[in-house]
């Protein structure tokens, strides 16, 4: 990739404005782990909020495609199950969650109105839990923190008792559907559920990779954080439809290869920083 020509990494805040020529916008700007957006709550809301006006502001002067990674965190602690794009959701306005939540919200209100007010072509897909290989070690999220503790042989931190649940994407399937969806006809904005519709409880999750580490560890339970949401599954009858697609790759064979992954990392003794 670095050596093709038309290929130029920038590093830039999406907070502030940005002047250059492109064919296609994907705004995935934003921590997505609960340990690091809860770090710096008011900077989360800028990077989803002011960050989606200036992606916007971009694609309307140059007239092009952009899709915002939104994300299921928009349904809440979700009182409709499995979770359709109908649904409104169930989101605390004030918690610990909410900088993710109303910010990855609001920002879906400005990509509709920007569609709406200005025509703007507009892609929102909501991406549920998506895990596999290149995640950052100190990630925070469930399938690498399980991973690793395994893999160095500490306790599983299991919090609450472990039967709330989440549906688990291996990242090749959730690549797939998003680009597939950028590129259909420009009258299908979303939003889109983009996910692995086999629900697990966390329990099953941490069994899972014990088995398929062959780890020692035990399970300890942690308590469970505020405005946990206690299920999540996508309705994915619209995906299949639009972009006659669905997850390929089922838990196991994609955890196996992100346990190869952390495995590779670990033996190459590369030092770890703290992912931020
Ligand atoms: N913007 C940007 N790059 C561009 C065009 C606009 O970063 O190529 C920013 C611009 O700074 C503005 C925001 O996007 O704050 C929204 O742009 P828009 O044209 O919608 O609003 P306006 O400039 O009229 O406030
Ligand atoms: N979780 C856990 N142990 C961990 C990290 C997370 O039991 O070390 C649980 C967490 O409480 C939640 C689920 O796993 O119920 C998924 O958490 P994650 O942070 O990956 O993402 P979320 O879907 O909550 O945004």
């Amino acid at each position: 990739m670095y050596g093709n020509p038309y290929f130029e990494v920038i590093r830039h805040d999406v907070t502030f404005p940005l002047y250059v020529e492109v064919d296609r916008i994907y705004n995935l700007a934003c921590p997505a782990s609960p340990v690091h957006y809860q770090h710096d709550p008011v900077q989360t809301t800028k990077t989803s909020v002011h960050g989606a006006i200036n992606m916007l502001g971009l694609a309307k002067r140059l007239n092009v495609r952009i899709l915002q990674a939104s994300t299921s965190e928009v349904y809440g602690d979700p009182a409709v199950h499995p979770q359709p794009e109908s649904y409104w959701g169930n989101v605390n306005p004030i918690g610990p969650r909410a900088c993710y939540d109303e910010g990855k919200r609001c920002a879906e209100t400005l990509f509709f109105d920007y569609h709406r007010q200005h025509r703007l072509p507009i892609k929102v897909i909501r991406i549920f839990n998506t895990y596999g290989p290149r995640m950052h070690p100190e990630d925070g999220r469930v399938v690498s923190n399980f991973i690793m503790q395994a893999l160095r042989g500490e306790p599983i931190t299991l919090f609450g008792s472990g039967e709330q649940t989440r549906s688990f994407c291996y990242v090749d399937d959730l690549i797939e559907g998003m680009t597939r969806f950028m590129e259909v006809d420009e009258r299908h904005v979303g939003p889109l559920n983009l996910g692995n519709p086999r629900e697990f409880t966390i329990l099953e999750l941490a069994e899972a990779v014990i088995r398929l580490t062959g780890a020692k560890s035990r399970l300890v339970h942690r308590p469970l954080p505020t405005d946990d949401p206690k299920q999540r599954r996508p309705d994915i009858g619209q995906a299949r439809t639009l972009l006659d697609w669905q997850p390929a790759i089922e838990l196991e064979e994609g955890l196996t290869r992100t346990i190869s992954y952390f495995e590779r990392l670990l033996s190459s003794g590369v030092q770890m920083s703290p992912a931020r």
